[in-house]
C-alpha cells in the first residue's frame, strides 16, 4: 500500500458514484410504472457498488496484510484509515442522498421502502466487515433518512452508533457539543403522562446535535405519540432529573453585587410581556402575580416597572439565586407542586413549564388551586401541529429539546384544560417562540 495506489484507487471511487447516481436514475423515471419493481432497482445498484467495492477492498486489505506492519503506528496506514472513513462517508452519503430524492419524489410505500433499504445497505457494510467505527458512522447517516418515517430505527442507529464509537461527534462533519460518553440511567416512559394512554414511536431527533446538550441525556429524542390524546411524550429521560424534590426555601437577594451578570433579554422580550399583562385587564381586575418558573427574569421585571406584585418560583436554585440577585426581588426555591396554597393569584404566568412537567396534569390542577375565582392563568408551551412545524416540516429546534418530556396539540391541550376545569378564553400564536402557542384560561363558571 503506497500513495501512488491510494491516487489510483480514486477514478473507482468515482465510478461507484456514477453506478448509484444511474441506479437511481433509473429508478426515479420509472418508478410510478414500476413502483414494486423500484427496491429490487436500488439494490441491484447497491449490489454493483457492493461488487466493486469488495474488489477494491479486497486488493487494499491483502497489500495490508502483506505489509505485516503495525497498523496504528504506520504513518501511511494512518491516512489509509483517515481515506477509508471518508470513502465510506463519500459512499453513504452520495447513496443515502439519491435515495432519498427517489423516494421523496414518489410518496408511495416511502416508509416500507426507506426502511428495507436502510437494513439492506446495513447488510451490505457488515457483508464488508468495515471496522466498528466505520459501521457507527455509517449508522448516524443512516439515520438521518428515518427520524420520521421510521423513528425506532432511526432512534436505534444513533444509540448503538454511540455506542460502539462515542467519539463519533469529533468527526469533522459532525458538528455536535456533545462531549462526555457518560450516559446516565433512563427513566422509561411507558404510557402517555396526560392520559396513561398506550403511544407508538412518532419522531426521533438527533439529541446530540443541539447546543445545550448534556451527558445526562440520550444523543437521541424518541418522541412517542400518545393513541388516546394524540399529544407526544419523550420516551426516556434521565432518571436523575426525573420527579426530583427540593425542599422550600425562600431565595433572598444577595446585597452589594458589583458584578452582577446582565440577563441577555430582548427589548422586544419585555414589550411582550407588557402586552401580556395589559390584555390580563379585560379578563381580570387583580394585579397579584404568581410567575412559575423564573426563566431570565423578564416578567418579573416588567411586573416591577408597571406596578403589579409578583411572587415567583423556580426549581433551580442557582436560577433563583441569579435572578433575585439581579432583581433585588426575593424568588422562592421549591417544585411548585410543593407551594403553599394559603395564597391565590389574580394572574398565574405558566411560560414554557406544562412540557417540562413529568404530570402535566396534576400541575394544572395545582395551578388551578393557586388562582383567585376570578383570576387567568397565561399558558405558553410548543405546539407539535401549530403552523410554524407544519411549515417547516420536523426542521424546528423543539425537537431536539433535551428537557422537554410532553408537547401537546391545541386541541389536546384544549381538552386536558377542560377535564381539569378550565375555559380557554383566548388562543394565540407565540411571537417570541418558534412553533409555541399561548393561551389564557380561567376556572369554568358552573
Ligand atoms: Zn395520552
Amino acid at each position: 500500500m503506497n500513495e501512488g495506489m491510494m491516487i489510483e484507487c480514486l477514478p473507482k471511487l468515482y465510478e461507484i458514484g456514477e453506478t448509484i447516481e444511474q441506479a437511481c436514475l433509473y429508478a426515479q423515471s420509472d418508478f410510478k410504472a414500476r413502483k414494486a419493481q423500484v427496491l429490487p432497482v436500488i439494490q441491484a445498484g447497491i449490489t454493483a457498488i457492493y461488487a466493486k467495492t469488495k474488489e477494491l477492498f479486497g486488493t487494499l486489505s491483502n497489500e495490508v496484510e502483506q505489509s505485516g506492519e503495525n497498523l496504528s503506528h504506520n504513518p501511511i496506514m494512518g491516512n489509509y484509515e483517515n481515506w477509508k472513513q471518508n470513502y465510506w462517508v463519500f459512499t453513504i452519503t452520495k447513496v443515502s442522498e439519491k435515495l432519498r430524492t427517489v423516494l421523496q419524489r414518489n410518496d408511495i410505500c416511502v416508509e416500507q421502502y426507506q426502511e428495507e433499504s436502510i437494513y439492506k445497505f446495513l447488510e451490505i457494510f457488515q457483508k464488508l466487515k468495515v471496522d466498528s467505527h466505520t459501521y457507527a458512522v455509517i449508522e448516524l447517516f443512516l439515520s438521518e433518512f428515518c427520524r420520521t418515517s421510521c423513528p425506532k430505527l432511526a432512534y436505534d442507529l444513533i444509540i448503538e452508533a454511540f455506542s460502539m464509537y462515542p467519539d463519533i461527534v469529533k468527526l469533522p462533519h459532525i458538528k455536535s457539543s456533545f462531549e462526555k460518553k457518560i450516559i446516565n440511567e433512563q427513566q422509561q416512559l411507558n404510557n402517555c403522562p396526560v392520559c396513561s394512554g398506550k403511544g407508538f414511536p412518532y419522531h426521533t431527533a438527533p439529541a446530540y446535535l443541539i447546543n445545550t446538550f448534556q451527558s445526562d441525556f440520550l444523543p437521541a429524542k424518541l418522541w412517542m405519540k400518545c393513541e388516546c390524546c394524540g399529544n407526544l411524550y419523550t420516551r426516556y429521560f434521565p432518571k436523575k432529573f426525573f420527579n426530583r424534590k427540593n425542599q422550600l426555601k425562600v431565595i433572598t437577594p444577595h446585597q452589594n453585587i458589583e458584578q452582577k451578570l446582565a440577563s441577555d433579554v430582548s427589548i422586544r422580550m419585555l414589550r411582550t410581556w407588557c402586552d401580556m399583562l395589559q390584555n390580563m385587564k379585560q379578563y381580570t381586575k387583580g394585579k397579584n402575580i404568581l410567575e412559575i418558573g423564573v426563566g431570565k427574569g423578564a416578567l418579573i421585571a416588567t411586573a416591577i416597572e408597571m406596578g403589579y406584585p409578583i411572587d415567583c418560583v423556580e426549581i433551580e436554585e442557582d436560577v433563583a439565586q441569579n435572578i433575585a440577585d439581579l432583581l433585588q426581588h426575593p424568588v422562592i426555591c421549591c417544585d411548585f407542586l410543593d407551594l403553599p396554597e394559603e395564597k391565590t393569584y389574580d394572574i398565574i404566568s405558566m411560560g414554557d413549564v406544562i412540557e417540562h412537567l413529568d404530570d402535566p396534569r396534576k400541575g394544572l390542577e395545582k395551578a388551578r388551586r393557586l388562582l383567585k375565582e376570578d383570576g387567568v392563568i397565561w399558558i405558553s408551551t410548543p405546539n407539535y401541529n401549530s403552523a410554524f412545524n407544519q411549515l417547516n416540516r420536523n426542521c424546528t429546534a423543539m425537537w431536539d429539546e433535551p428537557w422537554h418530556i410532553t408537547y401537546f396539540s391545541r386541541e389536546g391541550l384544549e381538552k386536558l384544560l377542560s377535564e381539569v376545569g378550565f375555559d380557554v378564553l383566548d388562543y394565540r400564536i407565540s411571537n417570541h417562540y418558534n412553533g409555541s402557542m399561548e393561551m389564557i384560561v380561567q376556572k369554568k363558571k358552573n
